[in-house]
């Protein structure tokens, strides 16, 4: 994939966009009842649809992964009913001031950053009262923690709850298919929600949310909804006929997503899982050998981003300064680790070239802040993970 940027951007999203996606957003841009673009949004929602496996209702519209949290619990809770966050970050914990702002009695199962929520937890608080849904954050963008859906799915659905998924750092990179029974019959993801900038790789501005039939009859129990832009039915007639009008979608953007969307499709599912999934073991492994470990235990890691302990000594600054005079570019830590560790993007039209140059440029800037590292062992560290993978 031709790649025209200056700079390698391997932070958790927005990641790096390929010359086919600016190509298509930079399209002369037409009304948004034109049939012409009519005709991509449709093939856009369709591609959705596809990669989600859903035979509920699809929504693509502008505004950020936020966005599309607020969309998944204003159509399915009502001001006062229960909601469970199970947090294993920032992101999770995101849930949380969400269901404040909405009026909902919200209670939180949060684990240690760094680990994963034990289920056991979220049997007893779900035992202990009737919830109306359960959010998960697929891939805690703040910890580099995945969420066990095939433990958790279960239990959820157990308790007659409904399941909202934070796919946003996860979507297109860690399996998420809303056909698929996880851990047990029935179990199913009812609600997702991501956003185009993360593992989809298309730049920032759209929210993308999937409902299933349980979620739309939970939508349709509601009655009125204290919202208007994000109310599903102001949505649902635009989504089946792109050609009418409720507020302009970004048309610029859906050009740019539905090529997005094509490169996801046709690099396939599974392959997309089983790259990321490599991406993220061989990104891990490499730093380690620099003495630079992960947050997450490899086992609960997820594929799509990674956060990463300095070694005693390493300024966070001076760390990423040095890298982004080299062009690349890796995101800060968050909340109490901000300082202590940096989290490096592995998603996305991310590739395997530039991941291995990202390697062997952390061991240089090591190297130049007075760390003595081996950048070979590294790299064939890398490589040895990275590529071993069908294609
Ligand atoms: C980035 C992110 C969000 C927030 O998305 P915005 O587009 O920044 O609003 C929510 N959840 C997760 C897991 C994320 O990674």
């Amino acid at each position: 994939m031709a790649l025209r940027n200056e700079e390698m951007l391997l932070i958790p999203g927005p990641t790096p966009v390929v010359d086919s996606i600016y190509d298509a957003l930079g399209q002369e841009t037409r009304s948004h009842t034109d049939a012409r673009f009519a005709a991509i949004y449709r093939s856009s929602i369709e591609k959705t649809r596809e990669m989600l496996k859903t035979d509920g209702e699809v929504f693509v519209i502008s505004g950020s992964g936020t966005l599309a949290m607020e969309m998944a619990l204003i159509n399915t809770v009502a001001p006062g009913e229960k909601v469970l966050v199970i947090s294993q970050g920032y992101f999770g914990d995101r849930f949380i001031k969400l269901g404040e702002a909405f009026g909902y009695e919200v209670e939180v199962v949060q684990s240690e950053w760094g680990k994963q929520v034990q289920p056991l937890d979220v049997e007893s608080i779900l035992a202990g009262g009737s919830f109306k849904a359960v959010t998960i954050t697929h891939a805690d963008t703040s910890t580099g923690v995945a969420a066990d859906l095939d433990a958790l799915i279960p239990i959820i659905k157990k308790h007659g709850a409904l399941v909202i998924l934070d796919g946003v750092c996860a979507t297109a990179a860690m399996e998420e298919d809303m056909s698929k029974s996880y851990g047990a019959a029935n179990a199913k993801i009812d609600v997702l929600l991501t956003g185009s900038q993360k593992a989809i790789g298309v730049p920032p501005g759209l929210a993308i949310v999937a409902f299933n039939q349980t979620a739309l009859v939970a939508r349709e129990q509601l009655g009125r909804v204290p919202a208007y832009y994000t109310d599903i039915y102001n949505w649902i007639p635009i989504m089946h006929d792109p050609q009418k009008y409720f507020a302009t979608p970004p048309v610029n953007l859906v050009y740019a997503y539905n090529e997005g969307m094509r490169l996801v499709l046709e690099e396939g599912m599974e392959n997309r899982y089983q790259r990321h999934a490599a991406y993220g073991k061989a990104v891990r492994a490499a730093l380690a050998v620099y003495g630079m470990n992960a947050l997450a235990e490899e086992n609960a890691a997820a594929a799509t981003l990674s956060c990463i302990l300095y070694p005693e000594g390493l300024d966070d600054v001076a760390f990423r300064t040095a890298l982004a005079q080299k062009g690349l570019i890796v995101a800060g830590a968050l909340a109490h680790l901000a300082g202590k560790a940096f989290r490096i993007g592995h998603m996305g039209n991310t590739t395997e070239d530039m991941l291995e140059k990202a390697i062997v440029l952390i061991g240089e800037t090591l190297t130049e802040l007075g760390f003595v590292v081996d950048v070979k062992a590294a790299t064939e560290k890398f490589k040895e993970i990275a590529y071993v993978r069908a294609v």
